[in-house]
């Protein structure tokens, strides 16, 4: 195979081709450096018919087949693992050793999800009669994934929907399609027909997707405003809906923390992928004790921190990944200066390309741009606060409710506001971890359903009573 040219759609177990391409851009550079095939209605029509056809079958494999094609998927991605992180780089912009990190945790999320089991309960098991709920495959599946962590996410929706027994379309972000096209080209010997197609397109091909009637249940993970639009579309047929979106997730640091110890965690929390990740630290409270020694650390930290082409060795942070991001959160910079805010910048960043300075922001207004929206940048503000419901309340003052995180030697008081966070997940002393037997949810406007763990296996799936009456019942 090779991996750095010729990318194909994967419908129906075979190379797919479009008379259409379009360009796929390296964020490093800002210029095209390859292109990717743009699908169109008749494809996505013979995607979602090659999925209808394969999924009586697959749905009727024995579910160790379906374990044993997943961890198949998962040797073939390691195993290509060099080849997968060189093509990550140069699409998504990561700096190689994380983008290897991704490959990694991905190929083996697959193992860990084919270990997972689909419940048969007993509800009740009586002298009159036993109550059984299985569980059903949904049947096709629509996959619609952003940019931020287009392997990663793309493998939290086709392991457990294939392990279910549902059958999938997939596509990736027209900003990092490649990677996930590999993907299907690789599936092409391990799965049958039909069961994973992996189309490409561009702006009109999730609308498209989310509006075909062929589909049994959308998984969408992207923004915020997106996600209304598909569960609005998803209603008029009543396709089953598991929405990820977007946060603003709240970091809380108490005055009893090491500061030495968690200021690179805390940094890390917030820009980790150049802070395009959902779950990343996007408000850092710091109590008031503490805070111009931990607000001066994460500044030594920025101007220490090499931002730059990922592909070059020893750089730990990449560009924004699209040009519309770039301006997004270059208007957001703006805003704050425009306000006067005190904006604390970290070293200097290439000038070709989509390079963002690292920047802290410094006590700016609750009411600011920079607190109140998502930035998905490199723009991070820090806020004060002395009382913990005063910080409490601010932290839960969003329409989002993806995750958030408290920083404590003392883990009770810690857990304690951890129980009065409305958010999907909280990490005490810690963040960004996931796992796929871990529960991952968003509250509010970030989310609808759960990923990962047994409860996003069985989103996957139709709930079916089985009652077994074994007695006539007592005349009335
Ligand atoms: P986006 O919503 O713009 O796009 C996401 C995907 O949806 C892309 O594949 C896009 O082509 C497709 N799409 C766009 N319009 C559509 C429509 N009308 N119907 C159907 N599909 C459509 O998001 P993005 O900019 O790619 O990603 C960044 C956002 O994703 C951030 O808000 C981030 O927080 C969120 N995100 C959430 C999670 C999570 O698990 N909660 C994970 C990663 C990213």
């Amino acid at each position: 195979m090779d991996f750095f040219s010729d990318f194909s759609m994967t419908i129906d177990g075979a190379a797919a081709r479009t008379v259409r391409q379009m360009d796929v851009v390296n964020p490093a550079t800002g210029t095209p450096f390859s292109t990717a095939p743009v699908a169109e209605a008749d494809d996505l029509d013979r995607a979602v018919a090659a999925a209808r056809d394969a999924l009586p079958r697959w749905s009727a494999f024995d579910i160790d087949a379906r374990r044993a094609a997943l961890i198949a998927l998962g040797d073939a991605i390691d195993a290509e693992c060099d080849n997968f992180t060189r093509l990550f780089v140069a699409e998504q912009g990561r700096p190689a050793p994380m983008a290897r990190h991704e490959i990694m945790i991905s190929a083996q999320w697959l193992r860990d999800v084919a270990a997972q089991e689909l419940p048969v309960q007993i509800v009740e098991d009586s002298p009159e009669r036993r109550v059984e709920v299985h569980r059903m495959p949904i049947g096709v599946v629509a996959a619609i994934v952003p940019w931020n962590l287009p392997v990663m996410l793309s493998i939290w929706k086709i392991a457990p929907a294939l392990l279910a027994g549902n059958t999938m379309v997939l596509k990736p972000s027209p900003y990092t399609p490649l990677c996930a096209l590999k993907l299907g080209e690789l599936s092409r010997d391990i799965l049958p027909p039909g069961v994973l197609n992996i189309i490409s397109g561009e702006d009109a091909l999730g609308p498209m997707m989310t509006a075909h009637p062929g589909f049994h249940k959308i998984s969408f993970t992207g923004s915020t405003a997106t996600g209304k639009r598909v569960m609005e579309a998803a209603g008029r047929d009543l396709k089953r809906v598991t929405l990820e979106l977007g946060g603003n997730d709240a970091a809380i640091v108490l005055p009893d923390v090491n500061i030495e110890e968690v200021a690179p965690q805390l940094f890390f929390s917030a820009f980790f992928n150049s802070a395009q990740a959902c779950i990343a630290t996007k408000r850092l409270y710091i109590h008031e004790q503490i805070y111009d020694e931990l607000r001066d650390r994460l500044h030594a930290i920025a101007k220490d921190t090499v931002v730059g082409d990922g592909a070059q060795p020893g750089v730990e942070y990449g560009p924004l990944q699209n040009a519309a991001q770039f301006s997004r959160v270059r208007a957001l910079v703006d805003d704050a200066r425009a306000h006067q805010l005190t904006l604390l910048e970290g070293r200097p960043v290439p000038e070709q390309g989509f390079f963002v300075p690292i920047t802290l922001v410094d006590n700016p207004p609750e009411t600011s741009a920079v607190v109140a929206e998502e930035a998905f940048g490199p723009v991070l503000p820090l806020l004060k606060f002395k009382d913990i419901d005063d910080v409490i309340a601010r932290a839960n003052d969003s329409d989002y409710g993806l995750g958030g995180s408290v920083w404590s030697s003392d883990i009770a008081l810690a857990t304690r506001i951890a129980a009065r966070l409305n958010t999907g997940t909280v990490w005490i002393n810690s963040s960004l971890e996931c796992g796929a037997h871990i529960p991952f949810a968003g509250a509010k406007q970030s989310g609808i359903g759960i990923e990962n763990s047994e409860a996003g296996l069985l989103e996957f799936t139709q709930s079916k009573t089985i009652l077994i009456r074994k007695r006539a019942p007592a005349p009335l």
